[in-house]
This record gives C-alpha cells, sequence and structure tokens, in this order.
C-alpha cells in the first residue's frame, strides 16, 4: 500500500478545501492533529509497535468531492530513529534520540486518507526547562526540529557533557550541576576523575543542595539554620529537597526529577524563612504518590564536581 501520494498529486492546484475536517473510524481528524499513518507496504490490519508508525502533523484537508477517494491529506512529517537513516555526518546527531522521540520538520506530503490508522499523541518537552512535568514513557514526545532542506536537527545552544554528547533520554542518565546549569553523565564525570574525594561532612553538602536553584533564593542560601528548625520539616520532604537533580530512563525518568526536587526546595525554604508550614498535601502538591516519590530521590552516584565551576553535582 502507497502512503504518499504526492508523487502523482499537483500540490494545491486544481483543489480546493472541500472540508475542515475527516473522520477515520469514528474519530474527526482536523487541521493540527498528529495521526499515526501506516507505513508504506505495511497492511493497515496488522498490530504495529507504535514506534513502527509513521507520524504526521495534518496541515490540510482538501477534495475534489466528499468521496473519500478524491480526499487527501497535507501532513508535515515527524521523522523518528525508526523511519530515517542517518547520513554519516550527522550519525552523533541523531544518536541523541530516543526511542519514541519525534523531530518536528517542515517535509510536506500529501497522504491518502485510507493510510491513517488514528489520532496520535505527541507530548512536546522542553529539555532545557527544569519545570517540565512528568510524561508516560509508553508516548512519542518531541523536542527537537529537522530541516529537511538542510537535512540537520536543529538543536538548542547548550553547553555538552564532556562526552560531547546529548542527552538521549534512553542511554546514560546525566545529573545537573545547578551552579552553572550544564547537565553531564554521571558516568563521564567518574571515567574522567572528577569525583569529589574531600572531606566535606554529608551535612553540609546536604545543606548545600537543598539551597540550590530556587528563584529569589539569595537570603535563604545565607541563612542561618539550627537543626531544630528543620524539626517541622519532614525527613521525606527533606530528602527531596537534598536530592542530586538527575534525568534518563535507564535509571530515572525522561524528564528526571528537576520539577519535585526544586518544589520540596520551595517548601523547606518557606519553612525555614518565615515559618511555613510543609502542606500535609505537598506529595500531591508536587504529583507524586509513595511509589514515584523513591524514583525522584537520588543519592546513591558517588558526589562528583563540576569540571567547569568546580561545583558540587
Ligand atoms: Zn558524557
Ligand atoms: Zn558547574
Amino acid at each position: 500500500m502507497n502512503s504518499i501520494v504526492s508523487a502523482q498529486l499537483p500540490l494545491k492546484v486544481n483543489r480546493r478545501a472541500l472540508t475542515t475536517w475527516f473522520a477515520v473510524q469514528g474519530t474527526s481528524i482536523q487541521p493540527g492533529d498528529d495521526i499515526l499513518i501506516v507505513p508504506e507496504n505495511r497492511d493497515p490490519k496488522a498490530e504495529l509497535k507504535l514506534f513502527e508508525y509513521w507520524v504526521g502533523v495534518v496541515q490540510e484537508i482538501r477534495g475534489k468531492s466528499k468521496a473519500r477517494k478524491d480526499t487527501f491529506i497535507i501532513i508535515l512529517w515527524y521523522l523518528s530513529k525508526h523511519s530515517t537513516k542517518p547520513s554519516a555526518e550527522t550519525t552523533d546527531d541523531w544518536a541523541a534520540l530516543g526511542d519514541l522521540e519525534l523531530l518536528e520538520s517542515n517535509w510536506e506530503a500529501v497522504i491518502d486518507p485510507l493510510t491513517i490508522q488514528s489520532k496520535a499523541e505527541v507530548i512536546k518537552y522542553c529539555d532545557t526547562d527544569l519545570r517540565e512535568g512528568h510524561f508516560d514513557a509508553e508516548t512519542f514526545y518531541t523536542r527537537f526540529s529537522y530541516d529537511v532542506t538542510t537535512g540537520r536537527i536543529t538543536f538548542p545552544e547548550i553547553e555538552l557533557c564532556l562526552c560531547n554528547q546529548r542527552y538521549n533520554p534512553d542511554t546514560l542518565p546525566m545529573a545537573l550541576c545547578v551552579e552553572c546549569q550544564t547537565w553531564y553523565h554521571t558516568a563521564c564525570l567518574i571515567e574522567n576523575g572528577h569525583v569529589d574525594n574531600d572531606k566535606v561532612s554529608q551535612n553540609l553538602r546536604d545543606t548545600a543542595f537543598e539551597r540550590l536553584l530556587i528563584e529569589g533564593s539569595r537570603t535563604y542560601r545565607e541563612l542561618e539554620v539550627d537543626e531544630e528548625d528543620y524539626d517541622e520539616v519532614p525527613d521525606s520532604v527533606l530528602e527531596l529537597a537534598r536530592s542530586r537533580i538527575v534525568r534518563g530512563l535507564s535509571k530515572y525518568t525522561i524528564v528526571g526529577n528537576a520539577d519535585s526536587v526544586l518544589g520540596a526546595r520551595k517548601f523547606v525554604k518557606a519553612t525555614l524563612e518565615t515559618g511555613t508550614p510543609i502542606p500535609r498535601t505537598w506529595m500531591a502538591d508536587l504529583l507524586l504518590n509513595d511509589e514515584s516519590l523513591k524514583t525522584e530521590v537520588e543519592n546513591e552516584d558517588p558526589f562528583t564536581i563540576c569540571p567547569k565551576c568546580q561545583g558540587i553535582i
């Protein structure tokens, strides 16, 4: 079966938009919708794994008549590591992509509506935003875009790890140097000897972690705190607030724990600075439960040192 019909069809010639939606198995498909498309030469009735489908975003629905055979869907493709073979010089770029990761693109095609399997869910995820919420690891997501004219992926300008590789959510976990906002693979830091072997006490480190990266936190960082001031803070909140900020599906989650760690740090800050009690609903407020809380706390890897700013990671 042939999904792409653009070869036979002149685009936007002798065709007019007759409809603003198209029904697939009772679901209305409209411009802006992400859709799963049955790949060429695959049986539309066969059960495919999610990553095997092609994915596009509907731009326009056009037809010469209301008949289905006369209707065509104009889409922009999403590309994935499964649908695209990188060239020799772009192999490193594509190595950053996770299994269910898609690239938005400016690559247009016209498809036969009969090749649409269903609507698709594609989560937009910004991996430089520490306040991103979690999403299901069984869902398509997109962080970067692909420019069909240059054949390159567009990445944000960020400082890379020592290995020069970007964050691939499915492979090595990364930890954040909060001081200079650089992410490193913990394995790369250890391999290169950036391990903290000095005698800084665990307590000092914990307090330093807990006080990092809270908006308007200058007074909090300089606040004198007695151990007793922590009496009102439940251990589990403190443990989360003092956790390292990490991400990576092999050990944590795709988005990582930044949002909940920063949330816990805010609660602790409010208690120590102004005596505001930790809300009884703190776990729900941070969208956590007993089970997910366990995966958010990270204190097991050895302490490492940022090669750039010497901050503790
Ligand atoms: Zn690395
Ligand atoms: Zn640093």
